[in-house]
């Protein structure tokens, strides 16, 4: 069974890879992004609580995305591999899931990280918001905020899965296909 982390800022077009790696290479795609949203559209308790901090650009507390990770992990004992998205999100999350996939004789094989800058992330993230329904998508404070959360909390896991030889960065200034061609490039060559 192999774990991929698809990694980068917001709106680098993480979602849209992680899905043609699903077709391709048959991964089941876990996203806490839309893991949240399918919360908040059910009105459950986590919900109400996760609501807020993303419409404000926030991260919910580990916690929280830990325990939907660990149960889609546990729900899906069949599957031939994982693609998370948008997790690991903080340096805990990272260490957590290493825990978490230890504890069941498994590990992390690669960290995909699309690299793209400031401006064109917020290009694509208000391609997105006239595609999709977001409301973190809509305001430019909101985005500006996720822009920073990246490079404050996020950014820093790079050198804890440099540090395992894990991580490999591609160009995310291209086309989807030219992205998914690099993507596809360095999964074969594993
Ligand atoms: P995404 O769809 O991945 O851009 O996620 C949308 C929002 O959900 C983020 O801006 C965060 O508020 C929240 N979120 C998603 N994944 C995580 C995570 N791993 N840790 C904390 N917050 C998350």
């Amino acid at each position: 069974m192999k774990h991929f982390i698809i990694f980068g800022p917001p709106g680098a077009g993480k979602g849209t890879q992680a899905k043609l790696m699903v077709d391709k290479y048959n991964l089941r795609h876990v996203s806490t992004g839309d893991l949240l949203r399918g919360e908040i559209a059910k009105q459950t308790e986590l919900g109400k609580k996760a609501k807020e901090l993303i419409e404000a650009g926030n991260l919910v507390p580990d916690e929280m995305v830990v325990a939907m990770i660990k149960s889609e992990i546990a729900n899906h004992p069949d599957v031939t591999g994982f693609i998370f998205d948008g997790f690991p999100r903080t340096t805990a999350q990272a260490e957590i899931l290493d825990d978490m996939l230890t504890k069941l004789g498994k590990k992390v094989d690669s960290v995909i990280s699309i690299i793209v800058d400031d401006d064109l992330v917020k290009e694509r993230i208000k391609h997105r918001a006239m595609l999709e329904n977001r409301r973190d998508d809509m305001q430019d404070e909101v985005i500006t905020n996720r822009i920073a959360t990246y490079h404050k909390k996020t950014e820093p896991i790079i050198g804890y899965y440099k540090k395992q030889n894990k991580y490999h960065e591609i160009d995310g200034a291209g086309t989807i296909e030219d992205i998914f061609k690099e993507v596809c490039a360095l999964i074969d060559n594993l």
